[in-house]
């Protein structure tokens, strides 16, 4: 544990999707994790009840994995990632393929989400443009939808802060679908929600405006996690899929915070037994120890880009760090604790508790809704006359300074703690929330 230290200087640092100047005068700092637990510059404990930005799937400081990256350091820095491989890129490749639905075998690694989601929509584009469909450009995302930060992440997704400063130079011949969540309709749902399905023909009529021989792919987060835990109303994600295929048009799940066991499952696809065209992976592949993504693309699309390429660089795209050596170290470690501990299913397991303990606030001052599936929650408060934000905020500071780590969107608080937490931990976790609920105004 480190004592707070006065030498640091807290002006250099530009923090992403931060109040700097609030931060500045009110700090909060890590200086250590292990397993469940952060440890505060200052030498507190703190419950993660987030698994950090819903990545460190297996808890922190895994020594499997701090081994496998020390060793890779010592052996393989760096190895360049065009046109020279390395065998742990093509294992970890294997590893993620063998995880994902039939067909979706061939990998492509980036180093984030948002990556991950620029990276889909291009071959989404290329693998049109392969098969002589070179009009088929027009994307389709979803309101609340977030897909990372890139110029095509923001273009596709629907949060209005992220994309309004960039209006003008957003990719053009993007359309939204309406998101799932109408509280007179779906709150209080346990799993999925019964109703919604329809929202989906929403496809249809943007399909019918713009003529399906236009639009290349439909971008979506199986369960959309930043925007307040949204889950995906019973027969939703197999109606797009009908739409979709029925089109031609590619479907890509955002995988980004439901791969790797969140949802009970290695894949959101495998557990709602919906198949895309492809998924985008970042977070839990690695357990966050090193920044890492995947996509996982169907074969068939994969061979379609291939084939019409003649036999130079096939797909221009790529990055420096695409499976980076400590980066496949890292992810080949952290597959193997999740499938020999059988994370995945454990997820599943204590889903039922932690639908209890989280619905237990129903009831509570503020609460206005619950949503679950697997070990997300979101618990919605009533906003704050004038404030939108500031009562969920208010409870995420305090339950920071009562040892628990719970986050906020708008006014939902999101939960979504490693997979290996136990159930007097979910008890602890909810259970600060309600004392914390019941304090504030
Ligand atoms: N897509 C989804 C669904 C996400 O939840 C996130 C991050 N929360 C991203 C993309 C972006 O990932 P990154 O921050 O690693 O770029």
């Amino acid at each position: 544990m480190r004592a707070p230290s006065d030498s640091v200087d807290l002006s250099n640092l530009w923090m992403p999707f931060t109040a700097n100047r609030q931060f500045k005068a009110h700090p909060r700092l890590l200086a250590g994790a292990q397993g469940m637990y952060y440890t505060t510059a200052d030498g507190r404990r703190i419950l993660d009840g987030t698994a950090g930005l819903w990545c460190v799937n297996a808890g922190h400081a895994r020594p499997e994995i701090i081994e496998a990256i020390t060793r890779q350091a010592s052996h393989l820095d760096y190895a360049p990632s065009f046109q020279i491989g390395h065998e742990d890129s093509f294992r970890a490749a294997s590893r993620i393929a063998a995880l994902m639905p039939d067909g979706l075998d061939r990998i492509f690694f980036t180093n984030s989400g948002s990556e991950s989601v620029d990276t889909a929509l291009k071959i989404a584009l290329a693998y049109h443009r392969a098969r002589g469909e070179g009009q088929r450009t027009r994307l389709i995302g979803r309101e609340r939808g977030y897909h990372g930060v890139g110029f095509g992440g923001i273009s596709v997704g629907g949060i209005s802060p992220n994309r309004k400063t960039f209006s003008g130079v957003l990719l053009p011949g993007v359309d939204h679908l309406p998101h799932t969540h109408a509280p007179e309709h779906n709150a209080w749902s346990r799993g999925q929600p019964a109703w919604g399905a329809h929202l989906a023909d929403e496809l249809e009529r943007i399909i019918a405006l713009h003529d399906a021989s236009t639009i290349a792919a439909v971008i979506v987060e199986p369960l959309a996690g930043s925007t307040g835990v949204l889950v995906p109303p019973v027969g939703y994600l197999e109606r797009l899929r009908e739409i979709t295929a029925r089109h031609g048009i590619l479907l890509i799940f955002d995988e980004v915070i439901t791969a790797f066991g969140r949802l009970g499952a290695a894949t959101a696809s495998g557990r709602f037994g919906v198949t895309p065209d492809m998924i985008t992976m970042a977070k839990g592949i690695s357990n966050a120890a090193i920044p890492a993504g995947a996509v996982a693309v169907l074969r068939g699309i994969h061979d379609a880009i291939l084939d019409a390429s003649g036999s130079g660089i096939e797909f221009f795209h790529g990055y420096t760090y695409s499976a980076h050596p400590m980066a496949t170290a890292a992810i080949l470690a952290a597959q193997d604790i999740y499938e020999r501990e059988g994370l995945f299913q454990r997820a599943e397991a204590l889903s039922a508790p932690f639908e209890e303990a989280a619905h237990a606030l129903r009831g509570r001052r503020h609460v206005i809704d619950v949503r679950n599936l697997g070990l997300v929650a979101g618990v919605e408060l009533a906003p704050r006359e004038g404030a939108p934000g500031a009562r969920a905020a208010e409870v995420f500071a305090r339950c920071f300074d009562r040892g628990v780590l719970v986050r906020y969107t708008g006014d939902t608080l999101a939960f979504s703690p490693p997979l290996v937490i136990d159930e007097s931990q979910i008890a602890e976790l909810f259970g600060t929330v309600a004392e914390v609920l019941d304090e504030i105004d």
